[in-house]
Formats: structure tokens, sequence, C-alpha cells
């Protein structure tokens, strides 16, 4: 497919002093040579630095932590300038932009303390119509505020509930988990497989450690889906938990491209009999980071064999266990993506205990 994007077409909103609304919509090229301008005039103040605070003229800007700087060649420079606490570097989750970040400190708000002790509602009357570019204002402050609060707490979640929270119980329970590579081809699927009154759990897993195509893909999920319906198919009460919506999207993304009998039952079986755990966690508790599973379980006092636990590292082992360049280095990033898989199900699994338990 080839798609055309007019660079000419006003389509990004900006902020605009100008305007009644306090926003403009403007074409990317517009927003590309106003800040292309502007960076030239923060190089032309930065070239007439000598070193001399009292005679230097002040730089136009200062470093505001954003999604660029992990990767970002100067992060070295620009950490140490930060205050530990600068709202920008300890708000990770729906962190505010640039603007947002820029009108707090222009205001003397530039750490979490300090966003705690004001007083929001009247910060409001003057934050607002400096922040007209972003619908949702007033509800991101007022969340940046209480993860600020959570933070100066050492506090990561928040009940918003009260009483138990019901989770769907069975006679069998399956928790799980699948892995994709790169390009999107689920390449794992990892379950976990407990009887009700039964101490152990049992890891079972079905990948293939391969460049997979369309039909390699479709053969792989129908022996998961072979062996899943076979244990429903005995115990017809099983549950199937999973944490997030990416593994039941994925189920009907195969279904419906293979459109096989296999797995049309496994896209409709999923969308009825399978639990979201997220859904759950999100209906009852507030995180300082959000909600991810990581944070969840290491809060519930589950901790994940590998040190860099995450769906991204995931992929780099894959390609390491496909395309390593010796034996033993494929095998060892195979062992170790399968041992993340399954860590990833048991976590799964003591969430949900830890939740029933509330
Ligand atoms: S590290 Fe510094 S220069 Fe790089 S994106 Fe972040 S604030 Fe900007």
């Amino acid at each position: 497919m080839l798609a055309w994007a007019d660079l000419r077409e006003p389509q990004v909103r900006t902020f605009s002093r100008s305007s009644p609304g306090g926003w403009l919509l403007r074409s990317l090229l517009e927003r590309y040579d106003h800040e292309h301008a502007f960076r030239i005039k923060i190089a032309l103040v930065a070239r007439q630095q000598t070193g001399r605070p009292d005679q230097d003229p002040k730089l136009l800007v200062s470093p505001i932590v954003n999604k660029e700087c992990p990767r970002c060649q100067w992060w070295d420079r620009c950490l140490p300038q930060l205050d530990p606490d600068d709202v920008s570097l300890r708000i990770d989750k729906a962190p505010l932009d640039m603007r947002e970040i820029a009108t707090l400190r222009r205001h003397g708000i530039t750490t979490i303390t300090d966003l705690v002790d004001a007083e929001l509602d009247q910060l409001l009357e003057w934050y607002l119509p400096e922040v007209s570019h972003r619908g949702g204002a007033e509800g991101r402050i007022r969340v940046a505020a209480r993860r600020a609060s959570m933070l100066l707490e050492g506090t990561s979640f928040d009940r918003e509930t009260i009483g138990p929270i019901e989770i769907p119980q069975a006679e069998v329970e399956i928790d799980l988990d699948i892995e994709s590579s790169a390009d999107g081809r689920v390449y794992l699927w990892g379950f976990l497989l407990q009887y009700a009154g039964e101490s152990g759990a049992v890891y079972h897993e079905f990948s293939q450690f391969d460049d997979l195509d369309n039909q390699s893909e479709a053969a792989l999920a129908s022996d998961a889906f072979t062996w899943l319906r076979s244990i429903v198919d005995a115990t017809p009460s099983a549950l199937v938990f999973h944490y997030s919506a990416y593994e039941v999207a994925k189920i009907i993304e195969l279904a419906r491209r293979e459109h096989t009998e296999l797995l049309d039952w496994a896209a409709s079986y999923a969308e009825e009999h399978f639990v979201d755990l997220l859904e759950i966690v999100k209906a009852h508790y507030f995180g300082v980071s959000g909600l991810g599973l990581k944070l969840m379980a290491r809060h519930v006092g589950f901790s994940w064999r590998d040190d860099d636990p995450g769906g991204l590292n995931s992929q780099l082992w894959f390609a390491e266990a496909v395309h390593g360049e010796t034996a033993e280095l494929r095998s060892r990033a195979r062992r170790r993506v399968l041992e993340y898989n399954e860590d990833d199900v048991t976590a799964t699994s003591q969430v949900r205990a830890w939740l029933r338990a509330q």
C-alpha cells in the first residue's frame, strides 16, 4: 500500500496564544519550520557561553525528560542537570509533555514535592490556558499530582475499591502467555496448568525457534490448541487467564487469517472463556507506574529468574536463539526465552492468587 500525506495540510494540534480556543491546527511543515528556527536560536545562545555565569546569556532550554532520552547520546550530560525529583524524571507513566513541564517550571514547580505542595485548583487557573494544545490537560495534571504524592509516600499501588475482588474460579485453571518475534509471529505458546486442590502447577509450552511463515505459525498454534482443547473437553468448566488483551487479539487474528475449524474454535473459546486479569486489576487499582504484569507481580513478591525480563528483550533472545553464531549461544538464548515465558505464566498465577486473597 502506498499512502500519501500532504505535509502542508493543517493537521497537528498546536498551542496558540492568539487563537480564542488556545490552539490551532498547523501543518507538519509549519511545525518543522517553527521548531527548526527555535533550535537555531538555542544554538546561537549556547555558542555565546564562555563559562562565566555572571556574564553569559541565560540558556534558552534545560533538559526535560521525554521518550527520546533513553536513546539519546546527550543523556549523560542532561541527567546531572536534573533534580533527582524532577517531575519529568520521576513520573514515567502518562508523563507530562514538554510544554506542560515547561509551564510548571516557569511557575516554580520543578520537583514532585513542588507539585504535591501546589494548590491544584489555583494552579489550574494559570496552567490550563498555557497547555490548551492538550485535550484532557486538567485530568493529566491531577493524575500526575496523584502519582507525585504516591512517589513521595513510597506507594506503588493504590486500591480504588473496597471489599473482596471477584475472580472467576474453576476446577482447572490455566495461565497463558505468548511470545512473538519482532515481525509479530507467535513462536511460543506457554500454559501453566493447575488443578484445584492440587499443589503443583505444570508448565506446557509449544514453541518453534525458527523464522516462521504463515504456515508454520498456524501449525504451531494448532498444536497448542489441540492440547488446550483436550483439557477443556475433559473439564468444560476450565478457565484460561492471561494478562492484557494481546493473547486474545493474536488468536482472533490467526483464526481470521487461517479459517481452520480448530483456530475458529480457539477464537470463540478465547472470547467466551478467557479471563483478562489486567482488566480486573484496572477496575480495582491505580499504579504509580501503571499496572503492568512485571510491576504487579513484583508487588506481590514474585521475581523473574532473568535479571532483565521484558517483551522486547525476549524478541532479541528469540533472534539469538534462531540466528546465534554458535549452537551454544542458540541453546542458551532458547533456554532464556522458555524460562522467561514460564516465569510470566507463574507470575500471572501468583497475581491471581494474591487478588483472591484481598
Ligand atoms: S537526553 Fe537531553 S538532549 Fe537528549 S532528548 Fe533527553 S533532554 Fe533532550
